[in-house]
């Protein structure tokens, strides 16, 4: 079968078209699934472009990709599953540790050890080829009129983690969350301000994009109030977003803080999806008593910032904020990851559709340049007008 692989070269990785042999199903409690597309996001930027993955050991190649959507071709008796059903897949499988809880508890989301593995990231094959085999404990139903934006549940259950997570903390007290601020307008950020809006939520978004990109454009089209990083009047420093990296100790401020004094607003809770760590350490501030800030970006770099070390702290404890990190995300999540995508599509029609920016061919992967996607892209394993027959499914 058709595969997309990273490599070991002489030098570095490198991401290649390969032919491999299709998976068969190995006990009854697994499926066979006929991949229909797959999406691409930062972590396989990450992958393709900075050599970030971690193939499994001694293999020399590993395929990638981890957002999948594809179609059960055959299934074991016993994996609750039957042909033609549309389905995704988890990501992460737990360690194998026996001392830790969370993973022997299928919530490898919380794997206590840092041994997990996961599918098209670290150390085990992900989805962008034709046939994936997988036990059903890790396989989602997806409703099939959801086909058309099926491939986004999987980073949709980032978002619903992050949210669960903010449910269970703030059981503390009684909280009602009116208004939003979120930092990026990638895919992620724009699925967050989505969920934001059908949550109820007074939503503004602070990013590096163009007022004028599709970005910014669908920002305002779910009403939500989008701003460029920098465009600020009276903004402190011209340096924003990574721009600003050796800027010193003009680092701290972005300009965010200027736009939510123009606004004359804080906000209840603050989504930090750029992975730029002076967003997130300037936003403490600007959070509402009691209010929350969930960091979902990943920075890799190894840089220092200056911050008012006193004035986060007293914020945190004179004002109950709390400040969370999150990661990959569970079974429950990627249930109420599709009911959350449903209500999207049924309030915002047509909008989730508008992130895919640029669907590919599975052959064309190698020479994708990351920097040229305006949102997201999706590889088409097979192309979209041939999906309805397989899902048996009758065309419009
Ligand atoms: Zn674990």
């Amino acid at each position: 079968m058709k595969t997309v692989v990273i490599r070991n070269g002489e030098e570095h990785q490198f991401v290649a078209v390969a032919e491999l042999p299709a998976p068969e199903l190995l006990n009854p409690e697994q499926v066979l699934i006929k991949v229909l597309c797959v999406g691409l996001d930062g972590t396989d930027r990450e992958i393709v472009t900075d050599n970030f993955g971690m193939l499994p050991q001694g293999e020399d190649h590993m395929i990638i990709g981890h957002e999948l959507l594809g179609v059960v071709e055959q299934a074991g008796v016993r994996s609750g599953l039957i042909a033609g059903d549309l389905v995704t897949a988890l990501v992460r499988r737990s360690c194998k540790d026996m001392s830790c809880s969370n993973c022997r508890s299928d919530r490898s989301d919380f794997c206590e050890t840092g041994t997990y593995i996961e599918r098209g990231i670290k150390e085990a094959d992900g989805y962008l080829c034709e046939y994936v085999v997988e036990d059903a404990k890790y396989v989602v139903k997806v409703p099939k009129e959801c086909a058309p934006y099926g491939v986004l549940v999987e980073p949709q259950s980032i978002v619903e983690k992050v949210w669960n997570q903010v449910e269970l903390i703030q059981q503390r007290m009684i909280w009602q969350p009116k208004t939003a601020l979120i930092l990026g307008s990638g895919p992620l950020g724009i699925l967050v301000a989505m969920t934001c809006r059908v949550l109820g939520m007074e939503t503004y978004v602070w990013s590096k994009s163009d007022p004028q990109s599709l970005n910014a454009d669908i920002i305002r089209r779910i009403g939500g109030h989008y701003r460029q990083a920098g465009d600020v009047s009276g903004a402190s420093d011209k340096h924003v977003g990574s721009a600003a990296a050796d800027k010193g100790a003009d680092r701290f401020f972005t300009g965010l803080t200027a736009y939510a004094a123009e606004l004359n607003l804080r906000f209840d809770m603050i989504w930090e999806c750029s992975g730029y760590p002076p967003l997130g350490y300037e936003s403490v501030p600007l959070l509402n008593n009691n209010g929350v800030l969930a960091l979902l970006g990943v920075t890799t770099g190894t840089g220092r910032l200056d911050i008012p070390g006193d004035l986060l702290h007293q914020e945190m404890v004179m004002r109950n904020k709390c400040v969370i990190g999150s990661v990959n995300a569970s079974r429950r999540d990627f249930i109420t990851g599709i009911d959350r995508l449903r209500t999207i599509e049924q309030l915002y029609p047509g909008m989730l559709d508008l992130l895919f920016s640029k669907r590919i061919a599975i052959e064309a992967v190698p020479d994708l340049d990351f920097s040229a996607i305006a949102i997201k892209a999706v590889v088409d394993v097979v192309p979209p007008e041939q999906w309805n027959a397989m899902l048996n499914v009758l065309p419009d």
